[in-house]
């Protein structure tokens, strides 16, 4: 029983002044409320920003009145904690626990250390937090029995500082400190622990009904996968028709056209079985397309023919897709950007007869701001897969040598890419004059196997390291996107061990294997979602 309450969206103002919502028309923070008539929550969120803090979080209106408190609630009843007011949270917020990319508002990892009902000590708990003292007798796992907030100054910026204490009644243990109860009552994991293998990501740029994106790939449990329902409705329909996908209605159509051409090694691949591709793989590459604009590189005459780009979303397009309106794009650009924040609308980009994905480097609220660094070892014709290897290998001993977090994947078709998450702020500049020099300190090794040469032709069949693809609307091809080549070879997260495999190749992971494959290993592009990482000097 949702409601929206006129409080509840007057509340989140402020939530919503610190985030983006432009990309989309879509209401932020409209499930408030759906709660309901049952007692009203509260939640205790452990949160390593810049700071460690506790989120003490009380479900009023349909939204979460917060305060963060440095060092814990506690249930001491001679201890005050200084707690800080700070703007109400969506509902949605309340079972969070995960990361927070840096570079977003309260970047970081979150746990939720306690959680429960409480019981309003006023009959108005809006008014009491307004007049600046509320009562709150809390049911939690950690937390028990009543509590105070009160008001103690207001700076001239309408910063609140309040303290929170514990009264003396049957619960009071005198000297109880949050931090020696440092676990979940979610999923009894730590703060490290979360952060070493996230569930979840919140993304505070995006409405808060979407925010929370799962990251565990086929083989989580939350993942919104397509249903067998579902897939078997696409095999049920004509050459074309209506296809009920994540919640949403998709007409495609051409499904019996093939898209992948056959060859000695490989049977012909439709653009059905494209579909089912997309709508399978759609959950595990949510978290490297979402929040950023989609250039389409589309064949829909097949894999065979010519391809071109296409980045203007058509204005014949369903109005649910999400965009966005490049504010920068010049008379004759594209202006209007697909956005892959949803499952479907890559359904539909696939439909659309996209079958290569490239997402921009940089998030839609700040696009000169890369999230990633990004080696590209493009081979030239005479440049044999053992030596692709050989500078894949020399960058991961880079890599290590310098503590970088970084993630290889092969292209799909012939070379290796590198990803390297980081923290916003530097620009494209920043990161290609890293990228070319960390680049050129590595192939000063081998300079028999590489050209620095712009032109192809000059290159004399050497490889080139290419980091000019650090560049806004340049882009590389997105995890787990085919390529056009019979088969579809998926361009492919892999570990750095496998550099060391035999039977690695670079387009040796096609549309048909790649769901097994993941079940198995998982997505082995998740260290890239915790961005908290900065480009160290290369000395
Ligand atoms: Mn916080």
């Amino acid at each position: 029983m949702a409601r929206t309450s006129a409080p509840a969206a007057e509340k989140l103002t402020a939530y919503r002044r610190k985030r983006d919502f432009s990309r989309t028309s879509e209401p932020s923070g409209d499930a408030a409320g759906a709660a309901g008539a049952a007692a009203p929550r509260f939640v205790v969120q452990r949160h390593r920003a810049r700071r460690l803090h506790y989120d003490v979080r009380f479900e009023i209106d349909g939204v979460l009145a917060s305060w963060a408190v440095p060092k814990g609630p506690t249930l001491d009843p001679a201890a005050r904690r200084a707690a800080f007011h700070v703007e109400d949270h969506p509902i949605e917020y309340i079972d969070f626990e995960g990361v927070i990319p840096s570079g977003e508002y309260g970047g970081g990892d979150v746990i939720v250390w306690d959680a429960g009902t409480w019981e309003p000590g006023e009959a108005d708990p809006a008014a009491a937090v307004a007049a600046g003292e509320l009562h709150a007798e809390l049911h939690g796992e950690k937390l028990r029995g009543r509590f105070v907030l009160v008001r103690t100054r207001q700076d001239s910026g309408g910063k609140e500082q309040w303290l929170l204490l514990h009264k003396h009644d049957e619960f009071a243990v005198p000297g109880w400190d949050a931090e020696e109860h440092p676990r979940s009552v979610l999923s009894g994991r730590t703060n490290d622990e979360v952060l070493a293998d996230p569930d979840r990501m919140w993304r505070s740029d995006l409405p808060a009904g979407e925010a929370s994106i799962a990251l565990k790939g086929v083989t989580g449990a939350e993942v919104e996968r397509p249903s067998p329902d579902e897939l078997a409705a696409l095999d049920d329909l004509p050459a074309a028709g209506q296809w009920q996908i994540f919640g949403r209605e998709l007409r495609v159509t051409n499904l019996d056209k093939v898209l992948f051409p056959g060859s000695t090694d490989h049977e012909p691949i439709t653009k059905r079985e494209f579909l089912r591709y997309s709508a399978q793989i759609a959950p595990v590459a949510l978290p490297y397309l979402a929040g950023r604009a989609l250039n389409m590189h589309r064949f829909p005459n097949g894999a065979d023919s010519k391809g071109f780009w296409h980045k203007e979303l058509p204005a014949h397009a369903a109005g649910w897709l999400p965009r966005w309106e490049n504010p920068e794009a010049d008379q004759g650009d594209s202006r209007t950007y697909l956005v892959v924040n949803e499952p479907a609308a890559l359904v539909w980009a696939a439909n659309f007869g996209a079958l290569e994905w490239h997402a921009w480097t940089s998030l839609t609220d700040q696009p000169r701001q890369p999230t990633y660094a990004l080696i590209d070892i493009d081979p030239g014709d005479s440049t044999s897969w053992q030596d692709v290897l050989v500078l894949a290998r020399l960058h991961r001993t880079a890599f290590e040598h310098l503590r970088v977090r970084a993630c290889p994947k092969v292209t799909g078709r012939r070379g290796i890419q590198i990803w390297v998450p980081i923290s916003r702020g530097p620009r494209f500049s920043d990161t290609r004059r890293w990228v070319e020099q960390l680049s050129k300190t590595v192939g000063a090794v081998v300079p028999e196997l590489l050209s620095w040469k712009w032109e192809v032709r000059e290159r004399a069949g050497k490889a080139r390291l290419d980091y000019t693809q650090n560049a806004i609307n340049k882009t590389l091809v997105a995890p787990y996107s085919a390529r056009p080549a019979p088969g579809a070879p998926v361009s492919m997260p892999i570990s750095w061990d496998e550099l060391d495999d035999p039977d690695l190749r670079p387009d040796g992971f096609a549309m048909r294997t790649v769901p097994q494959r993941i079940a198995e290993q998982g997505d082995l592009f998740r260290p890239l979602l915790n961005a908290d990482q900065q480009l160290p000097v290369l000395g």
